[in-house]
């Protein structure tokens, strides 16, 4: 559902190739989706979607089709990625997509890794895009959004984001207002999700180019801000404007003060004046999303658990999410520091998800002593108590229930007993243990059954051999090289 994969499709149209574009969310078989005949495949994955990519792009090497692997995972990890692809690509623009496509060979053990200086000036506008943005409309079975973007990269410097590196670019304003002109010529109320890193950077420019394109009342908006951008004058133009859903990131009460636009406060005090600026922001947008991310190497013992908690109090309306911290290989320079420090479990990349795993042993606490802390927080996060004030909270009837149904499956009670699970197997499975603890580095059975399960019979038979397995030091290792 990203743009750059529409965007490739638009500039492959334009060089007079056909193109096929396939989206998979999980819910379908998707080699049935895959058209013979291909020459060349572009897959962009996640890396929590890396073995499956290894798979296909196993599959369809073996039929002679050369393929090229883009997105997060091929940025965070070319090394391990340019052992299953032809291609690895970083950042693209068009030049670089003409370059592969016009060489377009296969390019065995290993492939080649290439990236644009930055990213595109420009990229295709939503008119030339409509026919993949509406295959992803349809697609989605609940929110259906059409993804705008309005800006790469991100002033900010939070040492765990992948776009901290990236310098910020805003992309042409004129066509962004013909964007819009073209979405409300398509769909009635269209739900557009602003797919920035750091919506809202310059967020006059952008205000007026929706005031001055879109009438009241014709579209909703979701957007992932900054607090230091939620000023209460901003918010209340966002609120006139239609946004309905905003997502800002505290991640910790020691540290990310000043995308919060709150440099220097902490503890308790960052507590209570983010606290004060969400419940302001939540009577004027319904649908408010906290980012935490826990387990980061400045927070010991039980204070960082229990501010959340003072938190989830002072903050009723407001959702929460919770994440584990992770190093995603290359996405920071700041994860070499745990690389140096042999920190890193080389957990499979199809468990390497913040919101299922942690892939650095903890700083300053046992497996345990993380995993109780996490799950204290979260069952009080989403107790009953907690649940009723949050329904109570708000308003819109339909999100009372999104929020509910959210709470007790994944968001909430899955979590818990995801994490509960593991917590257990960290206490009864030996091999289990021993691979968190760095006593091993052999795979335990649990991994590789998760990711044998997932990939179902047919792609698992394509899996390459060693695909379970990464070097977890790779990026440091490289410099030393
Ligand atoms: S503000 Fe957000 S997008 Fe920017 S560097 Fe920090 S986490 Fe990344």
């Amino acid at each position: 559902m990203s743009i750059m994969p529409q965007v490739i499709g638009v500039w492959c149209r334009q060089q007079g190739h056909e193109v096929h574009y396939v989206l998979y969310g999980g819910r379908s078989d998707i080699v049935k989706q895959i058209p013979d005949n291909l020459d060349l495949v572009f897959i962009s994955s996640f890396t929590f979607t890396a073995q499956l990519a290894y798979s296909i792009s196993n599959m369809l090497r073996s039929k002679g089709v050369v393929s090229v692997l883009g997105g997060p995972h091929a940025r965070c990890y070319p090394e391990d990625s340019c052992k299953y692809f032809d291609y690895v690509v970083g950042l693209l623009n068009k030049e670089l997509l003409l370059e592969i496509i016009s060489d377009g060979i296969h390019h065995h053990s290993p492939g080649i890794y290439l990236s644009g200086k930055k990213q595109p000036h420009s990229i295709p506008s939503v008119e030339e895009r409509w026919e993949f943005i509406e295959k992803g409309y349809s697609y989605s079975a609940v929110i259906k959004l059409i993804p705008m973007i309005s800006s790469f990269g991100c002033p900010y410097k939070c040492d765990f984001c992948i776009d901290s590196s990236i310098p910020y670019q805003q992309l042409d304003i004129d066509a962004l207002k013909s964007d819009f002109h073209f979405i409300l010529s398509k769909v009635k109320r269209p739900r557009i999700g602003w797919y920035d890193p750091n919506f809202g950077v310059r967020f006059n420019t952008i205000m007026n180019a929706i005031e001055e394109s879109i009438p009241p009342g014709r579209a909703d908006f979701i957007a992932e801000c900054n607090l230091s951008t939620l000023t209460e004058s901003n918010v209340r133009r966002m609120r006139k404007n239609g946004f309905s859903c905003v997502i800002p990131g505290i991640e910790s009460w020691y540290n990310y003060g000043k995308k919060a636009g709150m440099n220097g406060l902490e503890g308790f005090e960052k507590v209570r004046q983010v606290s004060a600026q969400l419940n302001m922001i939540q009577k004027n947008i319904p649908y408010v999303n906290v980012n935490f991310i826990m387990g980061l190497d400045n927070e010991q013992g039980q204070e960082p658990f229990e501010l959340t908690k003072r938190f989830i109090d002072m903050t009723p309306g407001v959702y929460p999410s919770f994440l584990l911290f992770g190093a995603f290989g290359r996405a920071s320079h700041a994860n070499l520091k745990y690389q140096e420090e042999n920190r890193i479990i080389p957990i499979p990349f199809h468990s390497h998800r913040s919101t299922h795993f942690t892939n650095i042993k903890p700083g300053n606490y046992t497996w345990f002593q993380f995993y109780e802390c996490v799950i204290d927080l979260l069952n009080y996060s989403f107790s009953n108590r907690a649940l009723y004030k949050r329904f109570r909270m708000i308003e819109s009837g339909i999100l009372k229930w999104f929020i509910l149904s959210q709470s007790v499956s994944t968001g909430g009670y899955g979590k818990i007993s995801f994490h509960a699970s593991i917590l257990n197997r960290l206490r009864t499975d030996k091999q289990f243990r021993s691979f968190f603890e760095q006593e091993t580095t052999e795979i335990p059975v649990f991994f590789r059954e998760r990711v044998k399960n997932d990939l179902g019979p047919q792609l698992w038979s394509w899996l390459p051999e060693g695909a379970l397995e990464h070097d977890p030091n790779i990026y440091l290792k490289s410099l030393s090289l």
